[in-house]
């Protein structure tokens, strides 16, 4: 028996067969069909222990950026044990709120936070928006003093920090969307600070997804650092640091640091600038999740061509978009070890019609039509990103805790792509 993921318990092969906890991968393509999402719970409180162990002597609270993976069985399992969320949306306000998440528990980020967006966050009296502009600022403090209230404010600085990550989810450049420009951070506090429906409580800072190194967020760091101590001076003080999130994950060979690595970087950076008395806030997304689910597909296909060899399976970009969005590398392996075939170079592509429309190329695989593989490192931006293209029905969501295995997203059904529809009358 060995883990499939270094360090993460959950995913290991048995006498040549892949395991999520006590079940065979194989069985759970037969019980809940392909293409499956099965997360693993140990995986899952693993990672929730590793973020929430923390630095003697530096409070920290871990926001979970939900838009990594919105499943509410999995939202469910990180407010109980005492995780806050990351939201961009009232679509995620709301998601944090069925599981119980009080508005302490909330941070509101995003660049294009609407009135209603605004008006929900205050209701729910949230612990702080992530303001990424000066227009967002009048917007909050409008919506607020109409409704008689006050609300807790960040400016999420754009400290102008490669992340030294892919260009899509690169978000801490000057030419990216992202947060308020450091150079005009210090007079949009001072602007902040006179507003009467606003109250500032801390700064922000997000550079970006995928961050192997802890250079790029000590740079970071040091660059917020620089502005909390100009507020200081500015008489503006500030009640927490939030690092946002973006440690990286090993899809390949990569070696990102451990969030107790990048905890302790952190509440050094802090303690050093003569700050170690504010909490350190975290918004990790990917690292809390992708390592503990895997995507089940079957192959429908094999199609050798003078070109390529084809492995043609029954996920699609549709289910996981990572590798054809940006170029990302997954894991994927035969769920059942094969001997007594030689292992050929396959791409292997999904049924939608578009050449973009692959999971992995160049891969050396032994496998037979009717075989079932697992992308590796599926549980971050996978599910989440799914959508209809192809009118093609997203994939069930499975959660096994030991041997038991929860159904915890059906598989949506064609009847349910079609509800939102409706014909025009025949006039
Ligand atoms: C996406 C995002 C996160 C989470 O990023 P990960 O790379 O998944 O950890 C955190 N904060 C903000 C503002 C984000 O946009």
């Amino acid at each position: 028996m060995s883990d499939v993921i270094p360090g993460i318990p959950g995913f290991s092969f048995r006498n040549g067969s892949l395991f999520c906890e006590d079940i065979s991968a194989a069985d759970l393509a037969e019980r809940f069909q392909t293409p499956l999402y099965i997360y693993s719970r140990a995986a899952l409180e693993h990672n929730i222990a590793d973020w929430k162990r923390g630095i003697e002597g530096t409070p920290h609270r871990v926001f979970y950026a939900m838009k990594a993976n919105g499943n509410l069985a999995l939202l469910d399992l990180f407010a109980r044990a005492g995780l806050g969320f990351d939201i961009v949306s009232a679509g995620e306000l709301a998601r944090a709120l069925a599981v119980g998440a009080k508005g302490e528990d909330i941070v509101y980020s995003g660049v294009g936070k609407s009135i209603s967006d605004i008006k929900a966050a205050l209701e729910a009296d949230v612990c702080c928006f992530n303001v990424e502009s000066l227009s967002e600022l009048d917007r909050i403090n409008k919506v607020a003093l109409d409704m008689g209230k006050k609300a807790r404010i960040s400016l999420r600085v754009n400290p102008d920090v490669d992340a030294k990550t892919h260009p899509y989810i690169s978000t801490g450049l000057k030419n990216n969307k992202f947060g308020i420009a450091f150079d005009s951070a210090v007079e949009a506090y001072k602007k902040a600070s006179r507003m009467p429906g606003l109250e500032v409580s801390g700064i922000d800072c997000h550079i970006g997804s995928q961050i192997t190194e802890l250079e790029p967020f000590v740079h970071a760091a040091h660059k917020v650092l620089d502005l909390v101590e100009a507020l200081a001076d500015a008489g503006i003080e500030l009640d927490h640091v939030d690092f946002g999130g973006g440690l990286g994950v090993r899809y390949a060979d990569e070696q990102p640091p451990s969030a107790q690595e990048l905890i302790n970087a952190m509440a050094q950076c802090t303690r050093e600038r003569g700050f170690g008395h504010l909490p350190l806030f975290f918004e990790p997304g990917r690292s809390l999740v992708a390592q503990t689910g895997m995507l089940l597909m079957r192959v429908e296909y094999l199609k050798p061509t003078a070109a390529k060899n084809f492995c043609i399976v029954d996920a699609a970009m549709t289910d996981m978009i990572r590798p054809t969005l940006y170029q990302a590398q997954m894991g994927l392996v035969n769920c059942t070890e094969r001997t007594d075939q030689n292992p050929l170079v396959y791409d292997i592509v999904g049924p939608v019609c578009e050449s973009g429309d692959f999971l992995a190329k160049n891969r050396t695989l032994a496998v037979c039509e009717g075989d079932v593989l697992s992308m590796l490192g599926a549980g971050a931006y996978g599910m989440s990103m799914a959508n209809n293209y192809n009118a093609r029905s997203r994939a069930a969501e499975v959660l096994v805790d030991e041997d038991k295995a929860w159904v915890i997203r059906r598989r949506e059904t064609i009847e349910d792509q079609m509800a939102l529809e409706t014909l025009l009358p025949k006039i």
